[in-house]
Order: C-alpha cells, then structure tokens, then sequence
C-alpha cells in the first residue's frame, strides 16, 4: 500500500483506485505504428476511452503522436488546451451549428459529413482547415456515394486535409463486409492528392491494403481487443471496507440471490454499478487478492460489492478487479458487452493515477 501521506489531499479511502498506464500506452501505439507504413494517429473521444484525454494525449503527442482524433468540438478545444498549437485535431461529428468558435479558437479539423456541414464550413470559417469523411456501408457517418460525387471537385479544390471512412466490422478478419468497403473506399478516392484514412485498430491489424496514408487507432492503445497482444493499461483495485464471516444459510447482498452453503469469508469493498461495475458482470465476475482469485457474491449494489476472501490469509485491504489477472475485456464478457464499453463506463468517483514511462 502507498502510505497515506503520499497521496493528493483528495484522496478518500473508501474510493477505488484506477490505475492507468500511459507507458503501456505509449508502449501500444509505437507497436501499432510499427504495424503500418502509414502515419499513426491517436483516437481519444470520450475522455481518451475514459483514461483521461488530457493527460493520454500529452503523453502520445511526446511519443510521437501528431493527428488526434475526437468526436465532438468541444472534446476537441479540451484536447487542444492540453497538446498546445502544432498537432491535428480532427472531429469525428464534423461542422456542427455552434462549433464555429471552437473549430476557429482551437484550431480543430472537422471532418465534413455533408453538403450541409460544408457550406456551413466554407461560410463561417472560409479558408480553415477541414477534412471529408465518407460512408462506405456502415450508414453511420460521412457522405455517400451520390453527396460525394457532387461535392467532390469542389471540395478537392480546396485541399482537405484528410479523406477518411471507417470499417463496421474490422474486429472480424473474416467478415466479407471489410472487402466490399475497402472497394468502395478505393472507388470513391482513387487518384486524389489527399491523404486517406480507413483503419482504426481493426483495421490495421487487417493488413497493408487498408493501411492508407494514416491510421485511427483508439481501444488498442487502452488495451482492448481485438488488439490481442496490447500491453495492459488499466489497473482497478477497490478497497476493503469491512469483513464478516457468513454461517451457511445466510445470505449476502440484495434479493439473496447468493446463500452460503458452506461457512464463508465475506469481504465487502467500495465500488458498484454506480463506478461502472455493470451490475450484469454479477454470477461470472471476481476479483483478485495477490494470487487469489475471489468469487464477487450476490448483486453488485450502486456502491458496493460482497467478495468471497475465503481463501485469502489475513485480510486484504484491497482487491483487485482489472489488472495483469484480467483485462477490460475479461470483464466484458462476464457483462455481455465489449472492452470499449468497460473502459468508457469506468466512473468518476475512482482516483485516478498515472504511471508515467
Ligand atoms: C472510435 C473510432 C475509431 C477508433 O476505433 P477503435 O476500434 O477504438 O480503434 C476510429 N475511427 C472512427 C471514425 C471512430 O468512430
């Protein structure tokens, strides 16, 4: 345990604490980069995946890192307050009504889905720098085939500073979906002067023929399939609020859904579906003490969570539920849902420390 005095005067006991990485980040991206020939971006909406974009972007900038990408401007503006002037800020969601300042002050590269969004751009900031996302099947974002060919003259002309589109389903190599996009992609950007992106982390790891001038990786960075050699990021240890013991009969936790057959060892530590421990982890689910694994008992509450210490010696006062013993995706799976939701879902209420390289 690190001694109470060396932690920041907020530091509460009774929170969890989430380790993140940025080594082991930074340790992904140089890794996923050198998958490609291509430059490699950054991806770090949603607050960086829910790390903290602030400081995951100033440690990929010092890595190397020089286009960013977020889905919205205002993700955007706070990105740029940590990065500084220099680096490419990109927005996914592109030219919004009330992004103007944003997109002017902070320097930002909306990524046009439209006409629309276009003639907004042209009109309001003349000149500023914009790039073009385009739909190749997934019917998410970006123009498609008809917008694009009406658009795109004009648009060329003007030097975007980024053509992209993005795959639906590059976590599965197999999918005949991934051809049929890079074809439509090809088809729609032959021969332009611009610099193309198609490949998130899927995609880069499908291969060259997708890699094009830049890559987007995001949940790879973060230690999240389906980048399956990822150094691990996120370390999440919750302490130990209290102990009993629990006779056989009894039960732990709302509804009584877990009933001791046997007499048992119950630890009771701080977090819950509250801090993003989705409650349907709840039959499958453990935690860790050192080496041990512990079964988590009954419901997860809002804030709190019953652990079987049984066979633990002595009493620990944390334990451990994402780490080297399981990752974002382990977790997921105990959810039925995926790493990148894991990792978004990690609350606010967690300290959150970071190990630098
Ligand atoms: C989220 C996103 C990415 C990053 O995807 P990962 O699967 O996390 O690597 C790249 N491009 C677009 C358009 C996205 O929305």
């Amino acid at each position: 345990m690190t001694p109470a005095a060396d932690l920041p005067d907020t530091f509460d006991m009774a929170q969890g604490k989430l380790t993140v990485d940025l080594g082991a980040i930074c340790a992904n991206w140089r890794d996923l980069s050198d998958r490609s020939q291509s430059d490699t971006g950054a991806v770090v909406k949603a607050d960086a995946y829910g790390l903290g974009a602030g400081r995951v972007s100033q440690a990929l900038a010092q890595e190397g890192a020089r286009q960013f990408f977020v889905a919205t401007a205002k993700e955007g503006a706070q990105i740029r307050k940590a990065l500084g002037s220099g680096p490419d800020i990109f927005v996914f969601s592109g030219h919004m009504a009330g992004d103007t300042d944003d997109m002017r002050d902070a320097q930002l590269t909306p990524l046009i889905n439209s006409i629309d969004q276009m003639l907004r751009h042209v009109e309001a900031l003349p000149g500023h720098r914009f790039g073009i996302q385009l739909d190749t099947g997934m019917n998410r974002l970006g123009m498609e085939e008809a917008e694009w060919s009406a658009l795109r003259d004009i648009a060329l002309a003007q030097n975007p500073a980024l053509v992209m589109s993005h795959l639906a389903c590059a976590d599965d190599p197999s999918h005949e979906m991934n051809a049929r996009q890079l074809a439509n992609f090809i088809a729609m950007t032959d021969g332009i002067d611009a610099p193309r992106s198609l490949a998130a982390t899927g995609g880069i790891l499908l291969g060259e023929d997708y890699h094009f001038d830049l890559t987007r990786p995001g949940v790879g960075l973060y230690g999240g399939l389906p980048y399956v050699d990822a150094r691990p990021v996120v370390t999440l240890d919750l302490p130990v609020i209290q102990v009993r013991d629990v006779l056989p009969g009894e039960s732990v936790g709302y509804s009584n859904t877990w009933i001791a057959s046997v007499p048992t060892r119950v630890a009771t530590v701080s977090g819950g579906y509250a801090d993003g421990i989705i409650r349907a982890m709840g039959n499958d689910a453990h935690m860790w003490a050192g080496e041990t694994r512990c079964k988590i008992l009954g419901r997860i509450s809002m804030d709190l969570i019953g652990v079987d210490i049984t066979p633990v010696e002595g009493e620990p006062e944390t334990l451990e539920l994402l780490g080297l013993h399981q990752s974002v995706d382990t977790a997921a799976d105990w959810a039925g849902t995926i790493g990148y939701e894991i990792l978004t879902s990690l609350g606010a209420r967690y300290d959150r420390v970071y190990l630098t390289a």
